[in-house]
């Protein structure tokens, strides 16, 4: 168990400590995989305390609220003795993919969590419960507890009523039991086109609940599912499926989002009919709805991210700018930095707004103590030292904190280049850095004097001109005897290296780039991507790809996992110094 008590608490850990303390699932028994009341009955008692699990369709790329939801479950049930299930919500015949199921994989590790515990692992598909499922829609029908109804579906949606009107009852509600079965039985058989009859549960059409106006549980479809084939041409509805996952996994703890509050009425009254039929085994997981992470200027409705790959507003699924984790893992952003956004946010009641300076926060926090310091200039500018010849060994440390990492080396030569915005011919007021005149140290370099600038033909500035002041080295005795406002950083012109720097901002200049109907394509941000080509010094000249590190004053930056290679170095940045959310 890691140190819950160090952590905030929150309603969801109050729930689990709550059913600890109440010893709700003490004795409960697993038989080591997922199964019905009687496979579970000779297991040993559960060795893990509370199951969480993270239920994902394998429908698209996991996004940043996927990742708080995986933080969320694989988290606690860590903090608590617990195990979280991996499980594939794959009911759905028609939209699930393989690559998505191993780009889920591959995101969840990357968090940094695990579905093995004991050496058994906990990854599980909902398609391997379909035997089962139908098994209890069976036992439903024969307790006189589902029908199958033939109405269309248009006469459906008019018979369910609405929030004012309770629904009227289906003509084909009264079938006898017998008739029931030999209808589903029709409707396995694939004799039934799609969409030609329903099994309904039998609940309340006047039950104020809409959810409880005899919600569908099974349709036709003929459709070839990824795990099962052509064996089916029934399949169940998620409000059906998902309680028997929870419930044949023996989770304990079943978090979702509040969207799904007003089905916690029919995820009970199934498992509870389920439970009493001798199907499943008890104590029956119980659901607890917390509010969705909503991240201000990010969109995740998978559709949309969809649209901007497609239609090229974005470089693809990973492309730095995109809330999907390989967007922001691609952009830098580190597993810890995620995990740690994900507690700072809580679990709360209702939907909570967030600006990505909590991510950026978090990110500065991780990396601070363990990012190699370089300098790198984004935006070069020559600099000519003109009583100065030769190149002088500079040392830095790699971390100022942390003198074991070692020292980086560089040369101080004649001509050096620097931020363009680091010289101003005429300084505006407060300007401390280079303007004809002035002195200021060149860090772990010297201080030097600037005397002026040269210009081309058009008056642009092509090189600032200065001298340096002898015995004023970073580091060396009485180097502080003269006095500077001002402390720029560079790179020599001789070892420099050049790289490839991408600089990002928020992709769209709303909060809320889709509310009320808006089309999102309006709001996109034109400046959300710039490259420059910079220069680094050459200590980052060998770094791998997906390295990051600290430019000195301008920010956390990663080498590309993509594009980045020796001889062609390309750095993302990551986030500034400092909050600069706006
Ligand atoms: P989306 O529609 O946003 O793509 P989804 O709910 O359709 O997401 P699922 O694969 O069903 O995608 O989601 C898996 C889990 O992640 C669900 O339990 C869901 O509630 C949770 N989840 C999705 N988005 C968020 C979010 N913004 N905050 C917290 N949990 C989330
Ligand atoms: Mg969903």
């Amino acid at each position: 168990m890691s140190d819950v008590a160090a952590k905030p608490t929150n309603f969801l850990r109050q729930i689990i400590e709550r059913d600890l303390a109440e010893r709700l699932n003490d004795g409960q028994r697993f038989a080591g995989s997922p199964g019905d009341a009687a496979h579970h009955a000779q297991g040993p008692i559960d060795s893990a305390k509370i199951r969480t699990r993270f239920p994902p369709e394998p429908n698209g790329y996991l996004h940043i609220g996927h990742a708080k939801s995986i933080c969320l479950n694989f988290g606690l049930a860590a903090d608590y003795g617990g195990i979280c299930h991996l499980r594939f919500d794959d009911t759905n015949p028609e939209k699930e993919e393989q690559e998505f199921v191993d780009a889920i994989i591959e995101a969840v590790h990357w968090l940094g969590f695990d579905w093995n515990a004991g050496g058994v692992s906990h990854l599980f598909y909902a398609s391997s419960y379909f035997d089962f499922m139908a098994r209890a829609a069976e036992a439903l029908i024969d307790d006189g507890l589902a029908y199958v109804d033939e109405q269309s579906a248009d006469e459906m949606r008019a018979t369910r009523g609405d929030f004012n009107t309770p629904g009227t009852n289906s003509p084909f509600r009264a079938r006898s039991v017998a008739e029931n079965s030999a209808r589903w039985a029709e409707m396995k058989s694939g004799r039934m086109a799609d969409g030609a009859a329903v099994l309904r549960a039998k609940i309340d059409m006047a039950s104020p609940n809409i959810n409880l106006r005899d919600p569908a549980i099974y349709r036709i479809k003929h459709a070839t599912h990824h795990a099962t084939g052509d064996a089916w041409c029934v399949y169940p509805m998620y409000t059906f499926a998902h309680p028997i996952e929870d419930a044949l996994e023996r989770i304990t703890h079943s978090f979702c989002t509040l969207e799904f509050e007003d089905q916690r009425p029919f995820y009970d009254w199934l498992l509870e009919h389920l439970a009493r039929l001798g199907l499943l085994a008890t104590p029956l997981p119980k659901q607890h709805e917390f509010g969705r992470l909503n991240i201000k200027g990010v969109m995740t409705s998978k559709r949309k991210l969809k649209a901007l790959v497609d239609e090229k507003h974005v470089s693809g699924w990973d492309d730095p700018r995109m809330p999907t984790i390989f967007g922001l893992r691609r952009r830098g952003y580190t597993p810890a930095s995620l995990r740690l956004m994900a507690e700072r946010t809580g679990a709360s009641k209702t939907n909570i707004w967030v600006g990505m300076d909590v991510l950026d926060g978090a990110l500065r926090e991780d990396l601070e103590g363990q990012a190699a310091r370089a300098m790198a200039v984004i935006d070069p500018l020559k600099l000519k030292l003109t009583n100065w010849t030769e190149v002088l060994p500079c040392r830095a440390p790699v971390h100022p904190q942390r003198p074991e990492l070692g020292h980086r080396e560089f040369g101080f030569g004649p001509e050096l280049w620097i931020e363009r915005d680091d010289f101003a011919e005429t300084p505006p007021k407060g300007f401390f850095r280079l303007f004809p005149g002035n002195k200021v140290r060149l860090k772990y370099g010297y201080i030097v004097e600037c005397t002026g600038c040269e210009k081309d033909a058009d008056g642009n500035v092509t090189a600032v001109l200065a001298t340096v002041l002898p015995d004023t080295k970073s580091g060396t005795p009485g180097a502080d005897a003269v006095k500077v406002k001002g402390t720029i950083t560079w790179v020599g012109a001789h070892d420099a290296v050049p790289a490839e720097l991408r600089l990002f901002e928020r992709l769209f200049t709303e909060d809320q780039p889709d509310a009320d109907g808006r089309d999102f394509r309006s709001v996109l941000n034109p400046a959300s991507r710039r490259v420059v080509h910079g220069y680094v010094e050459p200590s980052v000249a060998s770094c791998a790809a997906e390295t990051r590190l600290q430019f000195e004053r301008h920010g956390y930056f990663v080498a590309d996992r993509v594009d980045h290679r020796s001889g062609h170095l390309v750095f993302n940045r990551i986030t500034g110094l400092k909050d600069g959310y706006k």
